[in-house]
């Protein structure tokens, strides 16, 4: 058995994988493929529609919220979230954590003006900025909650009175969270909701024609939310499979549950990585995250050798970015305690043979 600590796309639940793989060959009894179904007809509305249900169910979203499933990752959200809600004479403002707040940054200021509030880019971005100002005029405010590369995590919502657009794409469905307090949550599947091919939006109806420009109906959210995430073909496959993960999720106990493992198992990871004295932790400690871990060794030429023994021990997808270097554990919500453990095992055994 593999132990997948793969950052994206990444680990699913072993029983999601049978099904799924199940639902190609004969899809509910249908004798026909899910591959093959037309996403107009009835068994496939069923589908986007319990798959809406779980994410409303699971995130206890709200009244006025719509839920759409879109094509074109996060890095589409770069783009749709300023073509939605920044006015041609407005001014957007952006927390810059990392490459994929900066690309989020970069693709708004194409589109209007962009005031960067604060950046953690002097180190490396291993830590998450504080006590910064957001300006009360921007149209609306960005931020990424889980900075999936250096291992950092906001999990305070930022004190704004602007509009709140977060970037979920790697903490989604792993924490409680309040949505009514955020106007937009995005995020691409691959992580914690399902495989590649689908992004969550959940956007509050208000927010509909904001920037007040002509837009493509494919850059539309209003388009997306009118027609139910069936303004064109959507991700048959990636909604589907998304259902079956979120139906693992309900069943587990929700997202409360899972966080509390997330919880344990982050603990017992970071404790190893603070205990023994070949690793040590690249993050602020109050800004670890919870879903990428983030690890480097205090002698560089001795990464090769660990990588090499974790490959014996079956531990794959643990090299780090190569922005960060190291190590970079991913403990998504399917990734077990006992995963965790052979790969805390395997630090000690890695210590025990260097003694
Ligand atoms: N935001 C975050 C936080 C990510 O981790 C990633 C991908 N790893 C992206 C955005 C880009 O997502 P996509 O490849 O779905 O466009």
């Amino acid at each position: 058995m593999k132990h997948n600590f793969g950052a994206g796309p990444c680990i699913l639940p072993q029983e999601v994988f049978q099904e799924a793989s199940q639902a190609v060959i004969d899809f509910n009894n249908t004798g026909l493929s899910i591959l093959e179904i037309s996403h107009r007809s009835k068994e496939f509305e069923e589908v986007v529609k319990e798959t809406e249900q779980l994410v409303k169910e699971l995130l206890n979203v709200p009244m006025g919220y719509s839920i759409l499933f879109l094509q074109g990752g996060a890095s589409q959200q770069f783009a749709m979230v300023p073509l939605n809600l920044l006015p041609e004479n407005g001014k957007a403002a952006y927390l810059d954590t990392g490459v994929w707040a900066t690309k989020a940054a970069k693709e708004a200021k194409k589109i209007g003006q962009v005031e960067i509030v604060a950046s953690s880019g002097d180190q490396n971005y291993s830590y998450i900025p504080k006590n910064y100002q957001i300006p009360s005029d921007a149209s609306y405010f960005h931020f990424t909650s889980n900075n999936t590369i250096y291992g950092t995590e906001v999990f305070e919502k930022p004190q704004t009175s602007v509009p709140t657009v977060v970037d979920m794409s790697s903490d989604i469905l792993s924490r409680s969270i309040d949505v009514s307090q955020y106007d937009l949550i995005y995020a691409g599947a691959q992580k914690n909701m399902g495989p590649a091919g689908v992004t969550l939006v959940i956007i509050k109806d208000d927010l509909f024609h904001k920037s007040g420009r002509t837009l493509p109906s494919i850059f539309d959210y209003e388009a997306h939310a009118k027609a139910g995430s069936m303004y064109n073909t959507p991700p048959v496959f990636s909604i589907f499979v998304s259902m079956l993960n979120l139906r693992w999720l309900k069943a587990k106990g929700g997202v409360e549950a899972i966080e509390q493992e997330n919880i344990i198992k982050a603990r017992i990871l970071y404790d190893e990585i603070d205990r023994n004295p070949f690793f040590k932790g690249t993050a602020a400690v109050e800004d670890r995250s919870r879903m990428n871990v983030t690890f480097v060794m205090d002698t560089p030429e001795l990464e090769a050798e660990f990588l090499a023994l974790a490959k014996e021990r079956n531990l794959v997808g643990i090299k780090g970015h190569r922005s960060v270097g190291g190590f970079r554990a991913s403990i998504y919500n399917a990734l077990t305690i006992s995963s965790i453990n052979a790969l805390v095992d395997t630090m000690r055994e890695f210590e025990e043979n260097h003694q």
